[in-house]
């Protein structure tokens, strides 16, 4: 299986090559198809897996896909602390180099009006740690009722964190009709729990 294989369009082919990858990861292989199709997907993986652009291409093929503009995050990629953030966050601007989405961060450390002002002008991805979404969403700075697609990475350090409440706080802001998309390191009761609670007939990928 080669990533054309895979249904990415040439922007996409384009800076995979660039970054010296030549085939997908098995987890790439078995998450990207079913993201494309519009499925949640429920993977269990360990970094270092390739899990990051199992889903951030699939979201950059979606997002480049549709011409829908809203003045609000069309996607929204939630991770326990703001140094996996930043990674995400390069990791959208290699894929995504000969695109126009443009991301944001909504992280600890940034002057909270900077990141309002971003907002404010419409981003596709935004990547954000939660405590710091809740801050800015009851501070009205935030909506994501037209929000159609979320990542909850790394559930089970977001679960040792004590972050479970404020996810479920953050999926109760979103359209019932969103694609979610959760990856985990292990499958925990509480995981499980969530999985049940926050995905519609999953496709579950262990790596
Ligand atoms: P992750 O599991 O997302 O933390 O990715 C682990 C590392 O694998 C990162 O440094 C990626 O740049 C790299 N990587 C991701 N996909 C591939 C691939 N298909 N081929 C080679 N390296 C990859």
């Amino acid at each position: 299986v080669t990533f054309a294989d895979l249904e990415l369009s040439e922007p996409i082919l384009r800076a995979i090559s660039d970054m010296g990858y030549t085939h997908p990861t098995p987890i790439q292989e078995q998450a990207i198809p079913a993201i494309l199709m519009a499925r949640d997907v429920m993977g269990v993986a360990q970094t270092g897996t390739g899990k990051t652009a199992s889903f951030t291409l699939p979201m950059l093929e979606i997002l480049s896909d549709s011409r829908a503009r809203a003045r609000m995050p069309r996607s929204l990629i939630l991770e326990p602390t703001r140094e996996l953030a930043l990674q995400v966050a390069e990791n959208f601007v290699n894929y995504g180099k000969y695109l126009k989405l443009n991301h944001a961060l909504l992280i600890g450390g940034e002057s909270m009006a900077d990141q309002k002002e971003v907002l404010n002008r419409g981003v596709d991805v935004l990547i954000a740690t939660p405590g710091r979404l809740l801050d800015l969403f009851e501070r009205g700075g935030l909506m994501l009722n037209h929000t159609g697609i979320l990542v909850i990475d790394e559930a089970d350090r977001m679960l040792d964190m004590g972050f479970i409440p404020d996810i479920e706080k953050i999926v109760g802001l979103l359209p019932p009709n969103r694609q979610t998309l959760l990856f985990s390191a292990t499958m925990a009761p509480t995981i499980r729990k969530l999985a049940d609670a926050f995905l519609h007939s999953p496709k579950e990928i262990t790596v």
